[in-house]
């Protein structure tokens, strides 16, 4: 018991001994105190099992032995990993290039339909339409022009006034189909 009340106990000290940080003077000490004190030996036993499981927990202990050829089997299987990996990324790879080449294609596809269909059948609209228009609008004036003409003539024969109808709506044939020449000319341009 002499040695306790000169060797009083010191609970700090103990994970400062686990540690390692105890000098020579505290450390020897404190190895004589534990010897005879219950209290510090069972906090000591409660550390170093404390340090123990969290080695474990941690990975960090050399209790824990590994397998001679654990650095091969695990390079080995790594490599067979990252093997499969490339080649799953190579299909990837290969799929994503399929996939690209398909849009551009389609892509292409698209805009040689444009070209090819879209856009000649809306210039054919449009010429279609400025066609129609002149069409409709020399019709009209044909047949205005005719009735008027008609009206003039009813009271010659009816022979000269059918030729004399036939060669005004032939002119006026040649006239519009000029116009439109003109017009297309336009257009063209
Ligand atoms: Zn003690």
């Amino acid at each position: 018991m002499n040695e306790l009340i000169d060797n009083p106990c010191q609970l700090e000290e103990i994970a400062a001994y686990l540690d390692g940080e105890l000098n020579s003077h505290s450390l020897a000490r404190f190895e004589q105190h534990v010897k005879h004190c219950s209290i510090c030996a069972a906090e000591l036993r409660a550390q170093r099992q404390l340090l123990c499981t969290l080695d474990v927990a941690f990975g960090g202990s050399g209790e824990f032995e590994l397998p001679r050829d654990f650095a091969r089997v695990v390079t080995a299987s790594a490599e067979n990993d990252l093997s499969m990996i490339r080649q799953r990324r190579e299909r990837r790879r290969a799929f994503k290039l399929c996939v690209i080449l398909g849009l551009i294609s389609f892509g292409l596809l698209g805009a040689a339909t444009r070209a090819i269909v879209f856009d000649p059948l809306r210039s054919l609209f449009r010429t279609a339409r400025v066609l129609f228009d002149l069409l409709f609008q020399a019709l009209s004036e044909t047949v205005s022009a005719a009735s008027v003409l008609i009206r003039m003539l009813a009271p010659t024969q009816p022979g000269l006034r059918l030729l004399l109808t036939l060669a005004f709506l032939v002119s006026l044939l040649a006239l519009s189909l000029l116009i439109v020449k003109y017009r297309r000319a336009q257009i063209v341009e």
